[in-house]
């Protein structure tokens, strides 16, 4: 029950129980007063008309005509001498009457007597006179009952007005005694200045438990706090799942990964159907740690699933998903790099073997054995050259820092790499000029000559007799750009974009007979990633190639 509700019914009931209760006692005492009152006349009236008795005789009752009263004279022995409203014959010995008695006794008495339907009653009072008869005189008089019959409506209409303004007094009360605790600040329960001094333990016990709650909280949302910003910031899909399979917590990097958005929720197979994902869930939930690799969108995902377990019974799991597909790029790269490499040291050597062989066997003349040597030694260079581009292209993919990063004017480093290429180039009668001027760019010298040397010393290898080769340097506001043109044979457009992959040539013989190893531009490519650069390669056939390399700076 609503403690408003059980004030005002409280005070209502104790407003009319006192309202009863003084109404009672109100009308007990006024009636007493009536009674004493009705007494005193009636003992008044008694000694007018003993006066006039003695006076003029019994006579004298004759001439009273009054109905409300009643005055009777009795003999001493108890007969009716005379009454104002019977006939005094008709009356029996009144010697039994109590005020008679206690008239006879005391000089006068009093009494009363009810009508049988107790609506009426009759007051009565008795004196004796000197000649030893009794006056009475009575006066009717209404009870208490008779009253309230008579007054019932009036005493209705207050009982109303009273229970009216008992209600409308109880429920004001009732309500002013709630106010000061509806209105407690509950969140600052030691600032009520207001409230009533009994609350104060309870309002200190409850401020203690507040400041408890609060530390609790705020203890818990750090911790949360810590555990999202671990989770946020991971690289790797964090998923937890209750029992049922349904997801309590997936990090971003989950929801990038399985490229779900918005929130993630409900069951976890939802968010992936795949085999590999459904046996990590089912493992793990079993009890078993388990790892499993996946597909998806030419993705490949390490799953980790380990289950997560409260007292010996397993709640739920956490799964890992980790992005490998770089790393399974790379091993499948490095794989197909070695097979390349074993396959390209292994053509010269057979030569070399050979030549070796046929010497060793004898029978050849001089000039032959001359023409083998050479042969050999031409072999031997394509080795070493190999050696050192294989050795060159492990550096870069190591992206090891044994480099160090400087200022490097690409315009001053191209004018060197002319100079050194110069007497291949007068060989096909290949001029190679240079445009543009300073371009600045920080980064490590040695890679930035071979990128340049390489792609100057392709423009000379696959030109025409007499061609041309034109470096034009020159910069922009936030770029450094160097482009190296040619005017030679050009790279058919199929081709265009498998140059730069390692030991990838147009033309296999064609590019053995120059010297090349197929590790030219791939190094270039290595070396342009290395200093955020950006290639593009522009190539018509017997039109030529111009290859464009801008760096930022
Ligand atoms: P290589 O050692 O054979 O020169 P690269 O990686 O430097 O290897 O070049 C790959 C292939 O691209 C070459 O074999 C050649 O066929 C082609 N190529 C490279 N540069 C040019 C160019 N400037 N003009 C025409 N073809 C080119």
């Amino acid at each position: 029950m609503k403690m408003n509700k059980k004030i005002f019914r409280s005070s209502l009931l104790v407003a009319l129980l006192v309202l009863t209760a003084s109404f009672v006692m109100i009308i007990g005492i006024l009636f007493n007063y009536f009674q004493l009152q009705i007494e005193k006349e009636l003992k008044n009236e008694a000694m007018y008309i003993s006066i006039a008795i003695e006076n003029e005789g019994a006579e004298y009752l004759k001439s009273i005509v009054n109905n409300e009263e009643r005055v009777t004279l009795i003999s001493a022995d108890g007969t009716v001498i005379a009454d104002t409203s019977v006939e005094a014959e008709e009356l029996e010995n009144h010697l039994d009457r109590e005020e008679i008695k206690k008239a006879l006794a005391d000089g006068y008495g009093t009494s009363v007597r009810y009508s049988e339907t107790l609506t009426e009653k009759v007051v009565y009072y008795a004196q004796l006179l000197d000649d030893g008869s009794i006056l009475r005189v009575s006066t009717k008089q209404y009870t208490v009952v008779t009253v309230l019959l008579g007054l019932s409506q009036s005493i209705s209409a207050v009982i109303l007005f009273t229970f009216i303004l008992s209600f409308i007094l109880s429920s004001r009360v009732s309500k002013s005694i709630v106010k000061p605790i509806n209105e407690l600040d509950l969140d600052d329960p030691e600032n009520n200045n207001n409230a009533y001094e009994e609350l104060s333990p309870l309002l200190s016990k409850i401020s203690s438990q507040h400041k408890t709650i609060e530390k609790q909280l705020h203890e818990a949302k750090k911790q949360q706090e810590e555990f999202s910003l671990i989770t946020e910031n991971m690289s790797d899909g964090l998923l937890v799942i209750d029992k049922n399979m349904q997801i309590l917590m997936c990090n971003t990097s989950a929801k990038k990964l399985l490229n779900a958005s918005g929130n993630i929720n409900g069951n976890v197979f939802s968010v992936n159907r795949s085999k590999a994902f459904r046996q990590s869930v089912e493992k793990s939930l079993g009890g078993e740690r388990f790892e499993n690799e996946m597909m998806y969108n030419d993705k490949h995902y390490k799953i980790i699933a380990n289950p997560v377990y409260e007292e010996s019974e397993i709640i739920g799991a956490f799964i890992v998903i980790i992005d490998i597909t770089d790393t399974i790029q790379r091993e499948q790269m490095r794989r197909e790099f070695t097979s390349n490499v074993s396959h390209e040291l292994k053509t010269p050597l057979t030569s070399i073997s050979g030549f070796a062989e046929m010497m060793m066997n004898g029978g050849i003349d001089e000039a032959t054995v001359k023409d083998f040597s050479k042969s050999i030694y031409e072999e031997a260079q394509r080795l070493i050259s190999l050696v050192i581009d294989i050795i060159r292209i492990s550096e870069l993919d190591e992206k090891s820092n044994i480099f160090v990063k400087e200022k490097v004017d690409l315009y001053e480093l191209s004018e060197e790499i002319i100079e050194r290429l110069k007497p291949q180039a007068d060989k096909k009668s290949v001029k190679i000029n240079i445009f543009g001027g300073k371009a600045q760019v920080y980064g490590v010298r040695k890679i930035l000559d071979e990128i340049i040397y390489n792609l100057c010393d392709n423009a000379v290898k696959y030109n025409n007799n007499g061609g041309t080769v034109d470096i034009i340097v020159r910069t922009t506001d936030d770029e450094a750009i160097i482009t190296v043109r040619d005017n030679g044979i050009g790279i058919p457009e199929n081709a265009q974009n498998r140059v730069f992959e390692r030991f990838y040539r147009v033309d296999k013989s064609r590019s053995k007979e120059k010297g090349g190893t197929g590790l030219g531009l791939s190094i270039v490519k290595h070396g342009a990633v290395f200093h955020n650069a950006q290639i593009t390669l522009d190539s018509q056939i017997n039109e030529g190639t111009s290859i464009t390399l801008k760096f930022p700076t």
